[in-house]
């Protein structure tokens, strides 16, 4: 182990990704699993996190107070819900400690508060840890520069597990934005969410989204380019939580020690 491995924090330790996290820091040599948070007043607050991730006892138990264990952190992973997030980055503020924020699903009005920590707090956001949706989004400026000015429609296909509460995905909206800059189509104008009744032709210019919800999916993106007589697709697929555990626990490692600033992975993983 590195002596600067960082010594980290899952926040949501109970849940989905909680557990997977918990996994992938303990299988990094330069990741030090300091403390898991479970939601305040949960009957998991002192169980053991390795229990929790079945993985066996690790000596590290859940807690439910955030502001109990921080001085002993240097970052958190936080993969819970928005205003818990929120609440999370004002302590980490207060506290001096880097954050790794793969929650999604937050408004406008909350992505400008924590927009509002980014001279306080180093943090990385991003709705997609994983590496290869990170270099897809790469593919994505290209081909959208390519094509999407040349008569091709664009189309953004997500597919989720039953669970998930947010739609469409971070993730699809991050593939929409990447595209939509490169076009200069501002998404707010050119996005296209919902199709029901007699809603007309497709306009040029819009760029469309589908949601499905269904099983355990754990994630699935397709992005359509289609013209007459052609049609490209770039699809990526996760088939495991790992894949994006495992980008957060780099990111962790990348942010820890960094200056204040919000980061996403594409900074981590030098795409830029
Ligand atoms: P989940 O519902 O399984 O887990 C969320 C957990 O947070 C729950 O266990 C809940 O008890 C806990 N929680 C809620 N409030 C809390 C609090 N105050 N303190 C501590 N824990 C608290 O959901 P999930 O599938 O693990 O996803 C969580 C989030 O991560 C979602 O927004 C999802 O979209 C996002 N996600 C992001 C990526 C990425 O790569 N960025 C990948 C997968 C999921």
């Amino acid at each position: 182990m590195s002596s600067h491995a960082p010594r980290i924090a899952i926040v949501g330790a109970a849940g989905r990704m909680g557990r997977t996290l918990v996994n992938a820091v303990t299988q990094d040599p330069d990741a030090i699993l300091a403390a898991g948070i479970v939601e305040s007043g949960s009957s998991l607050a002192g169980a053991d996190l390795g229990e929790l991730a079945g993985l066996g006892k690790l000596g590290v138990v859940a807690s439910d107070s955030l502001g109990a264990v921080l001085d002993d952190v240097d970052v958190l992973i936080d993969f819970t819900a928005p205003q818990v997030t929120l609440s999370n980055l004002a302590l980490c503020a207060e506290h001096g400690k880097a954050i790794v924020i793969g929650t999604t699903g937050l408004s406008d009005a909350e992505i400008a508060t924590l927009d509002g920590y980014r001279d306080r707090v180093p943090m990385v956001f991003a709705p997609n840890m994983s590496v290869g949706v990170n270099l897809t989004l790469k593919l994505l400026e290209t081909a959208a520069k390519a094509l999407g000015d040349e008569g091709y429609d664009i189309e953004v296909i997500e597919s989720h597990h039953r669970h998930k509460v947010d739609a469409p995905s971070g993730t699809a909206l991050k593939m929409g934005e990447v595209m939509a800059d490169a076009l200069e189509r501002p998404l707010k104008e050119y996005g296209v969410f919902e199709r029901v009744g007699q809603c007309g032709p497709r306009t040029d210019k819009e760029i469309g989204f589908a949601t499905v919800r269904a099983g355990d999916i754990v994630g699935e993106h397709t992005v359509m380019f289609a013209t007459e007589g052609e049609r490209i697709e770039i699809t990526h697929k996760a088939s495991s939580r790992m894949t994006f555990a495992k980008g957060a626990v780099r990111a962790a490692r990348w942010v820890s020690g960094r200056e204040a600033g919000r980061y996403d992975m594409q900074d981590v993983l030098e795409l830029k």
